[in-house]
């Protein structure tokens, strides 16, 4: 049986929730606030899709997107980038352009690109309409999901997504 491997990286503005919702994919569970991400920068986790295994290798920034341009190593490889933001936060989605420039400069042509909004628990204080993403996504061409590493709401689906178009590539 033959296992995809999926080296992925996060990228997005500090504190939208990308250890979050790599903690959450891979431990189920939300992770206990801590000052920043400093620590392990490379996780793995293994999933199966309709049959098909997926091991995923994933890149957390550990707080270098403060200094915008990434190493290298960081993209080189990657099968799949997820670029998050927070529904919370309008700044946080108009960076989502620039994210996906930065990762047009240093990634590979045929990266799996998502776009997650991410505190869905926190509707009541959205900042962003669903629509304006949906339609935003649907230009670039990226998969998009609404999520919430703290309730675990559309992290299966998010992944998922990921998951087949990585696979038809
Ligand atoms: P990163 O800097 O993008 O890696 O963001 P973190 O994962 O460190 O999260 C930043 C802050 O947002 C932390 O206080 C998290 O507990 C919080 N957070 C992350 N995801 C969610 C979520 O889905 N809902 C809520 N309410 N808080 C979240």
């Amino acid at each position: 049986m033959s296992v995809h491997e999926v080296k992925l990286c996060l990228l997005g503005d500090s504190g939208v929730g990308k250890s979050s919702i790599v903690h959450r994919f891979v431990y189920d569970s939300f992770r206990p606030a801590m000052t920043s991400t400093i620590g392990a920068a490379f996780l793995t986790k293994t999933v199966i899709v309709d049959g098909t295994t997926y091991k995923y290798q994933i890149w957390d920034t550990a707080g270098q997107e403060k200094y915008r341009a990434l190493a290298p190593m960081y993209y080189r490889g990657a099968a799949a980038a997820i670029i998050v933001y927070d529904i919370t936060q309008e700044s946080s989605f108009r960076a989502t352009k620039s994210w996906i420039t930065e990762l047009q400069k240093h990634a590979s042509p045929n990266i799996v690109l998502a776009i997650a909004g991410n505190k869905l628990d926190l509707d009541d204080l959205r900042d962003v309409q669903y629509s304006t993403a949906l339609s935003y996504a649907d230009k670039q061409g990226t998969v998009f999901v609404e999520t919430s590493a703290k309730s675990a709401a559309n992290i299966p689906a998010l992944f998922m997504e990921i998951s087949e178009a990585t696979h038809q590539n």
